[in-house]
């Protein structure tokens, strides 16, 4: 199965399109299951303008809402498409360590099919380091993003097979992200080349048994490779290491 689990629309700021043209983008270009997953503090603060508002003159008072109603638009797209492509509802979880950025602590985003979770190895990190605590926090199935995590378990001093082996214990995905952004300006993780290109790291994950899935994390329909996603997924089926979502 074709999967990009990774995409941004109008509702992240960086974002530039609506739902309608990045699903019809992944079904133009084979894409079997889409995954919407714009930025928390997009989705929660509606607008750029009240993201630079103090903390306390926003308070989160409408933060909960706009998760909700991000995801209900998103499941307007999911039925509207449902006989072209399937479309999955998520969020990206930013955990830098300012409130304005982080999802605030009362936010409930259980009912979301899944999230991913970056900044996991940044300094002062809202996770602190720990995935499995934060995660299992969220109450929601959640993957790791923009993250090489052979070189952070070795960092926290873990064997990565140990590390890999408790992510699919506790049914947290691993994302290679293969985009072309030039939003963000990022280009592919180098960690993603070397593990597609390395069969040593790619027996290690597939022993372990977690599961990893395949983002372009697009943030313009304009910059949309479908062909990447499509020959990495098949790189994954191939290694035998299984993707989230298989039906
Ligand atoms: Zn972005
Ligand atoms: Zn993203």
């Amino acid at each position: 199965m074709i999967q990009d689990l990774h995409s941004h629309t109008y509702y992240s700021f960086c974002g530039k399109d609506a739902p309608e043209a990045v699903a019809e983008a992944a079904i133009a270009g084979g894409i079997d299951l889409l995954g919407f997953t714009d930025h928390n503090y997009g989705i929660g603060f509606q607008r750029i303008e009240m993201f630079f508002l103090p903390t306390d003159a926003f308070a989160g008072k409408d933060y909960g809402r706009c998760l909700q109603r991000y995801f209900d638009h998103i499941n307007l797209i999911r039925e509207k498409y449902a006989d072209k492509i399937r479309i999955l509802r998520g969020i990206e979880l930013n955990t830098l360590p300012n409130t304005n950025h982080a999802l605030p602590d009362n936010c409930d985003i259980s009912y979301y099919d899944y999230c991913i979770i970056e900044n996991l190895d940044w300094e002062g990190s809202i996770t602190g380091g720990d995935l499995f605590g934060y995660a299992k926090k969220l109450r929601c199935y959640a993957g790791v993003a923009h993250t090489d995590l052979f070189a952070y378990a070795q960092r926290i001093g873990v064997d990565p097979l140990d590390y890999f082996k408790r992510m699919a214990d506790e049914n947290i995905f691993w994302e290679m992200n293969v985009n072309y952004d030039s939003t963000h300006n990022f280009h592919q993780h180098q960690y993603v080349l070397d593990f597609f290109m390395d069969p040593a790291k790619q027996e290690i994950v597939r022993k372990s048994g977690v599961k990893v899935s395949v983002g372009f994390d697009g943030h313009k329909v304009e910059d949309y490779l479908p062909a990447r996603i499509t020959a990495y997924c098949k790189a994954l089926t191939e290694m035998g290491i299984p993707m989230p979502f298989e039906l």
